[in-house]
């Protein structure tokens, strides 16, 4: 089979089976054998590596991770790609495909079935729509892996590495920081994917830490208050934390917490980094009833 990473290629393969491209599952597929080689050296795969795909498209990215892994594991949601994808890996053996919507498969039953429930390699060309569901899913979910690598769009990228202080910092920055150490990879322009995207895209690889670079009794009472704070960022942290009622928190508790950590109480969240966050976890009361 040809690579398909040569635009005529891809081109060819869209005319034979009449495909159409489907904007609602954010299909773009890379065209620029330049990115797809940039893309899995950044994810440093070896024969020893089982890969998990999201999204495999026509197979482009993946005949590129087949050729260098030991197992590919390609979830795609589009089933009129099934016998695309059949035909475009008919030469690979190391590959299993899986017809279903990444973010309602138990993706830690593929991992032990496929892995033996050693850590997997993510990679992938992610549909943009769900790029924070799906990355939040694999973290929240403890799904065992060893990093992330993926095409994202750009100023997504840019909200997953950034600190306190800039206009793109939010609950994403948080999260991704918490669990992983968010490396740039490349920007890649529009003209490297069939139909173009209308934004700038990124490859970011994230290496997932053994331990989070902070502790905390509850990390589930943690996001709550990220989300909290970022729902209602250009509020001050004591109301946008006292406004969210499932935390159960009073002004004055929000208050006294912030002044025990010598912080101003018309603080924004958007000023505090995840240490100060962690502390803020455990300064403040526990939920009513826990
Ligand atoms: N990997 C291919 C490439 O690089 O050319 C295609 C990438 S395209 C940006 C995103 C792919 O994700 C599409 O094939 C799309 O059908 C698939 N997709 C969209 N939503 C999905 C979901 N919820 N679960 C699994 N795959 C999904």
């Amino acid at each position: 089979m040809s690579n398909l990473g040569i635009p005529q290629n891809t081109i060819e393969i869209l005319q034979k089976y009449n495909f159409r491209m489907q904007k609602k599952y954010g299909q773009n597929f890379l065209i620029d054998t330049g990115v797809l080689n940039r893309i899995v050296d950044a994810a440093e795969i070896t024969g020893e590596d089982c890969v998990l795909e999201i999204g495999p498209g026509i197979g482009t990215m993946t005949q590129y991770l087949a050729e260098r892994a030991g197992a590919v594991v390609a979830v795609e949601i589009d089933k009129n790609l099934i016998p695309i994808l059949e035909d475009t890996l008919s030469e690979y053996e190391n590959i299993t495909l899986i017809n279903e919507d990444i973010l309602k498969v138990d993706i830690n039953k593929i991992v032990e079935e496929k892995n033996g429930g050693r850590p997997v390699k993510v990679v992938a060309n992610l549909p943009y729509y769900i790029t924070t569901p799906i990355i939040m899913g694999l973290f929240e979910s403890h799904v065992p892996l060893e990093s992330i690598t993926v095409m994202v769009q750009k100023e997504v990228a840019d909200r997953m590495q950034v600190g306190p202080g800039t206009k793109d910092y939010g609950a994403l920055s948080l999260a991704v920081q918490y669990y992983a150490r968010p490396e740039m990879v490349a920007n890649v322009p529009p003209n490297c994917f069939i139909p173009r995207p209308n934004v700038g895209s990124a490859v970011i690889r994230l290496i997932r830490y053994e331990e989070p670079p902070v502790q905390v009794a509850d990390e589930a009472r943690l996001f709550a208050l990220i989300r909290a704070a970022f729902n209602q960022r250009r509020k001050t942290l004591v109301n946008a934390l006292s406004n969210a009622l499932e935390l159960g928190i009073t002004k004055e508790q929000a208050a006294e917490a912030l002044e025990g950590m010598a912080l101003s109480s018309t603080i924004r969240g958007e000023a505090l980094t995840l240490e100060q966050f962690a502390l803020l976890a455990e300064k403040l009361p526990g939920k009513k009833g826990s």
